[in-house]
Formats: structure tokens, sequence, C-alpha cells
């Protein structure tokens, strides 16, 4: 069992070890990310969503006496709200009918199987709100006028869940020898110690968690401050359609291809720490929708050619992301014998071992998108994440830090993937890089 452990901590997942700065960063950001979306919550509520203002403020009230005066308070409404929104989504989770759908071989060796029903949760949890708020049981602004205590809730949830995923990591963990530790507790509560933590055989904590309270809340968000929007001004601008209908295309994409979703980075390599349990209930509800938040209320009015313009980017940024997406899940689904765009796909033939000693085969794709640069989907997803920036204008950072963060995620994802294939496939992945020189954008970089 010993040298077992000991080529697990070895093997290609995540990190083992963490220094001490590694450890500091870690404390750092879960200490300053809630503080973050606060701060951009008191800046759309009390400062006209501008962060100079609202920091000006701040310094000359002193912070200790500005975060008293403006933090957010809880309600026991919204709490109980949104428990009972994480259990409905469970419930749909749980028992709706959807296809099979297989993950990625783990670095213990682990092929798990997930229920992907996603779409169908999605679509029952938008008819029920679009019915009960055509009835008038629901009011449709019913989260964005309750923002301010959902976004303490939220917080709290994710902090908990995060400690909650630690302590069975120790006590009652999934897929014992996919465990990572790096041996410093802050490290490991932010970046997680299960790859795959699941309650029984099928309840999956990535899945549920990214999907449901994560991704499905996106969209009703949306509907609830465009409704707050026509509430407050008795109209809906073209900037707040636009931004709903990229965001209801990014989403409907993201369940549509829930099978595709398995294979990609966030269930395949990140474990379920800090970084996902409070990312998925906290972070991406909150930061995701700046956009719709700033917009319901300070409106935007777009231009036609502008908003023409913003949708051609939109739009031309979802078209490269999904068909980058799809080349690779489908050249690999074929095992190399699909085409692309007419031609027999081009690929690198790879093999790779898992920690239980056994070897298995991959393709890395050197043709398509995959042979102008080896992140060409990074490119595309910051294109629209541009496009949904833009339909707020260019008065204010706020918005727009939507998009700085998804540059600096994906630059900082980009380079921990491109560490984590070299260890995975050798010199398979130095051939793979001398063939397909650019790292994101071809011909600079
Ligand atoms: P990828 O889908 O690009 O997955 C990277 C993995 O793909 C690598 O680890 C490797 O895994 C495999 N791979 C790398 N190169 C090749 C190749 N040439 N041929 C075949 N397989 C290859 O990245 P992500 O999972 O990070 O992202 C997926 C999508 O989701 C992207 O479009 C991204 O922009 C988007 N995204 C969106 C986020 C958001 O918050 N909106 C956050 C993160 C991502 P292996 O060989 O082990 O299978």
């Amino acid at each position: 069992m010993a040298d077992v452990y000991l080529d697990i901590q070895k093997s290609w997942g995540r990190r083992t070890k963490a220094s001490w700065l590694s450890s500091l960063g870690a404390g750092l950001i879960v200490t300053l990310c809630p503080c973050w979306l606060i701060t951009n919550w008191i800046a759309l509520e009390y400062y006209g969503g501008s962060l100079r203002l609202t920091a000006q403020a701040a310094l000359k009230q002193g912070i200790v006496e500005f975060a008293a005066q403006h933090a957010p308070q809880p309600t026991f409404r919204a709490s109980i709200g949104y428990l009972t929104w994480v259990t409905v989504q469970a419930l749909l989770y749980n028992y709706l009918p959807g296809p099979l759908s297989y993950g990625q071989m783990t670095p213990a060796g682990n092929l798990l199987k997930y229920t992907t029903n996603g779409l169908l949760a999605w679509t029952v949890t938008h008819a029920l709100y679009g019915a009960t708020s055509l009835v008038g049981i629901l009011d449709p602004a019913i989260i964005a006028r309750n923002w301010e205590a959902l976004l303490v809730t939220v917080n709290v949830y994710g902090i908990i869940l995060a400690l909650f995923a630690q302590i069975k990591a120790y006590v009652a963990p999934s897929h014992p020898l996919d465990r990572k530790f790096t041996g410093s507790m802050i490290f490991d509560y932010f970046c997680g110690i299960e790859l795959n933590p699941r309650i029984g055989d099928r309840w999956d904590f990535k899945l549920f968690y990214n999907g449901r309270p994560g991704i499905i809340a996106w969209t009703l968000i949306d509907l609830s401050w465009m409704a707050y929007q026509y509430q407050t001004f008795g109209f809906v601008t073209k900037s707040m359609l636009l931004v709903t209908f990229f965001h209801f295309l990014y989403v409907l994409d993201f369940f549509y291809n829930e099978d595709w979703y398995l294979r990609t980075i966030d269930i395949t390599h990140d474990h379920f720490g800090f970084n996902l349990a409070w990312g998925d209930t906290a972070f991406l509800p909150n930061l995701y929708t700046l956009q719709v938040q700033y917009l319901g209320r300070y409106p935007v009015h777009l231009t036609t050619p502008s908003a023409f313009l913003i949708l051609a980017i939109g739009l031309s940024g979802y078209t490269l992301f999904r068909s980058c997406n799809h080349q690779k899940d489908l050249v690999r689904s074929t095992n190399g014998t699909a085409t692309i765009w007419g031609k027999p796909a081009e690929y690198i033939r790879c093999t790779y071992s898992t920690t239980d000693g056994k070897t298995h085969q991959s393709l890395l794709i050197t043709s398509g998108w995959w042979g102008f640069s080896r992140h060409a989907n990074y490119l595309a997803d910051l294109m629209l994440s541009g496009a949904m920036c833009a339909t707020c204008g260019f008065t204010h950072f706020l918005p727009w830090s939507y998009f700085f963060f998804m540059g600096t995620l994906l630059l900082h994802r980009l380079r921990r993937d491109e560490k984590r294939c070299a260890m995975k496939y050798g010199k398979f992945w130095s051939l793979y890089t001398q063939k397909v020189q650019y790292k994101l954008l071809p011909g600079v970089w």
C-alpha cells in the first residue's frame, strides 16, 4: 500500500506539494474572493457601478466603518429559499431520466459513470419559473430583489460545502486512490483532496454543483434581472436582451453537450475544494452575471450597428468555441476515423499509464483548429466573454471584470494543463508541441 500511495503522489494528476507561498496564495484567495463579490455588490448598489467611487469612499471612511455600514445582510426568507432551490435541484438531478455517460480515465484508473440529465433539469426549472411567473404566483424579479441576502447565503453555503468536502475526503472518500494531499491544510481546502467525491455510486458533487446551483441558476438570474429592469424602468434594453441571449446560448450548449463536459478539465483534473464548491455556488452565479446585474440597475442603450457588431463577435466566438470542442471530442470518440473539414483527421497516437500500472491509449489531434493552436477553444471563450461585457458599454470597469477574470483563469489553466499533459504524455507531448507550436494565438504565442 505504501508503494501505491507513493505512485499516486507522483502521478500526472494534480500537484502533491504546496510551498508556503502556494499556501499563502490559497489562503488569500479564500479570504479575498468573497470580499471581491461583496465589493462588486456595494459598488452596484450604492455607487452607480463605479469601483473607483467605492474605493474612494472606503478610504475616506476607513475600511472597518465602510464595511460595517455597507455589509450585505442575510434574511431568513432568502436562506430558506436558497436551501429549497438546492434541494429541488438535487431531486431533479437524482430522479430525472437521462443518458448514461462516461468520464475520462482518472490517474488511479477509475472510469466513472454519470447520468446526464442536465438539459431536462434546465427545461423543467425554467418551465416552472415561467409558468409560476405568468400566473402570478412568483415575482419574476424575485432573485434580483433578494440579491443582497442571497449573496450572504451563497457565500456561507460555499464555504461550508468546501469544509464538508475536506472532511469527507478523510472520513469517507469515494475513490481513495484518486485523492491528493499536499501536506498543507489550507492548500488542500482551496484545491480539494478528492477528485470525484460522490454520495453512493452516482451522486456526483462536481457535476451537480457546477451544473445545477451554478449553471442552471445563471439563466434564471438573467431572467430575473431582466424582469427587474422592466419593472423599474418600463422597458427592456437591447443590451439586456443581447447579453441574456449569449448566456442562454452558452448555458444551453453546456447542457446539450453535458456528456462532453465530463471530459473537460473541471471534471478530469480539478479536485473538489473551495475552488469548485464555493466557485460553483457563490462565484459563478455572481461574477458570471455581472452584466445583467449592472444593466438591470443602469440600462445601456446600444445603437443598432453596435448591437450587431457585438452580436457578430459573440456569435463568431461561440461558433469557434463549439467547433473546437466538437472536433476534439469527435476525433477521440471515433478513435481517429473522423474527418475534419473534409479531410481525414490528423493526430498523434500516444500512450500513458495510470497508477494501477496499466497502460492506455489516447490521441492528440493536430488538424482542424487544433492544428493552428493548442488552446484555440480558450481564445473562442475570450471572444464570447468580451462580447458579453461589451453590452454594458465602456463607462465602468466593473461589468468588464468578468472578461479579465476569464482571461486570467484561462491563461492559468493553459499553464497548468500544459504541465499536466507533459507529465501524462511525456515524449508524445513534446512531439505534439513541435508540431503545433502556438499555445493560444496562432502566429503570436
Ligand atoms: P480542454 O477541453 O481543451 O481540455 C484540455 C484537455 O484536452 C487536456 O488536458 C488533454 O486532456 C486534452 N487535450 C489537449 N490537447 C489535445 C489535443 N490536441 N487533442 C486531443 N485532446 C487534447 O480544456 P478545458 O477543459 O479547460 O475547457 C473546455 C472548454 O470549456 C473550453 O472551451 C474553455 O474555454 C471552456 N471553459 C469555460 C469556463 C467558464 O468558466 N466559462 C471555465 C473553463 C473552461 P487528456 O488528454 O487528459 O484528455
